[in-house]
């Protein structure tokens, strides 16, 4: 039986058109785009039925609010294809698919991310093949997972960064293996997916969760930063030198970061470098942020971390569940 996958198109560069603006999303010319692309009606292509969000939107518009709808289509929709294809602008592509990652629980349905760097208006353009590809992947029953799909790599999503702004392979998983390479063929690598879920699939919608990002550079003025710990934020994800390291005369840091914890928010703990984990209390820079209470993100993205604070809070868990979550595995996305 011929496999079903439903295409949500949210916006992005994939259906872009030129404006006296620059590039903007156009669904008429898109549509027409896509039925110039006879391969997507070839009998070994899944079928597959169109959904446009409105309004359509250039990723970096796109938000808490979004991220709910896009779960809200693939929750209403689940029973009904075997697979989804996200068609998304690719600058917030790696958040999307982390909080839809965790938002869409018990998924035992491929769901592909995919976008492009150049518009399928354009002579050349990526945008082709990585609908193409991501359509074939999206009927393969043996992913049970969120996943980005781009420039012939295959990654789980909350595991996925965009690390190039020009390049058409502009994706990459550091601290995980590709779940396919593509090249002549699908090379698929199953060791790496995530196992089926024996739970029904539930939907959770997200909260706008007061969240912050805190950078450490050498010179920071900690106490500058006094507000931004004050605040009522949530989750603060601080992203230190290396192994989770900052500064000695960080000093001051450390009873904000106490305080903040004592008011219940969770602050997590993630690296600058893009390959490698935390690893608090390995240098004594490190150990003071593990006795104020911070917690590990271990290898996990900046993007998957964001989105994970979002999930637990909007769950409704107390801080102690939290923290404990923060530092529990729950869909592939750190190792511990
Ligand atoms: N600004 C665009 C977006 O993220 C970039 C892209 O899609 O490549 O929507």
């Amino acid at each position: 039986m011929k496999k079903k996958i439903l295409i949500v198109y949210t916006g992005g560069t994939i259906g872009m058109t030129r404006s006296e603006n620059g590039y903007v999303p156009q669904l008429d010319s898109f549509i027409e785009q896509l039925h110039t692309i006879h391969e997507l009606k070839d009998e070994k292509m899944p079928k597959w039925d169109f959904y446009a969000m409105d309004p359509l939107l250039d990723s970096s518009n796109i938000s808490v609010d979004e991220w709910n709808k896009i779960g809200e289509i693939v929750a209403k929709h689940y029973a009904n294809y075997d697979g989804f294809v996200i068609l998304h602008g690719t600058d917030t592509m790696a958040y999307t698919a982390s909080a839809l990652s965790f938002m869409l629980e018990n998924l035992n349905k491929p769901v592909v991310f995919t976008g492009s760097q150049i518009p399928l208006c354009e002579i050349r353009n990526d945008a082709r093949d990585n609908l193409i590809t991501a359509l074939m992947i999206a009927s393969n029953s043996h992913l049970h997972e969120v996943c980005l799909y781009f420039g012939g790599k295959l990654l789980r999503g909350n595991r996925s960064i965009k690390f190039s702004a020009n390049d058409l392979i502009a994706f990459m998983s550091p601290n995980y293996p590709t779940l396919a390479d593509v090249g002549i063929d699908i090379n698929y690598h199953t060791a790496a997916f995530m196992q089926p879920s024996k739970e029904p699939f539930t939907f959770q919608r997200l909260k706008r969760i007061p969240i912050g990002v805190l950078k450490i550079f050498p010179g920071i003025q900690f106490d500058l930063f006094k507000s931004l710990l004050s605040q009522p934020l949530k989750g603060i994800v601080i992203e230190t030198f290396g192994a989770g390291n900052i500064p000695q005369d960080g000093k001051e840091l450390l009873p904000m970061i106490q305080r903040a914890f004592e008011q219940g928010t969770i602050v997590t703990v993630t690296s600058q470098c893009v390959h490698g984990t935390v690893s608090l209390g390995t240098y004594e820079a490190s150990s003071g942020l593990k006795q104020a209470g911070a917690v590990s993100g271990y290898d996990i993205t900046t993007e998957a971390c964001v989105a994970k604070l979002y999930y637990l809070f909007s769950k409704g868990y107390d801080s102690n569940k939290i923290k404990e979550l923060m530092e529990t595995d729950l869909r592939g996305e750190c190792t511990l």
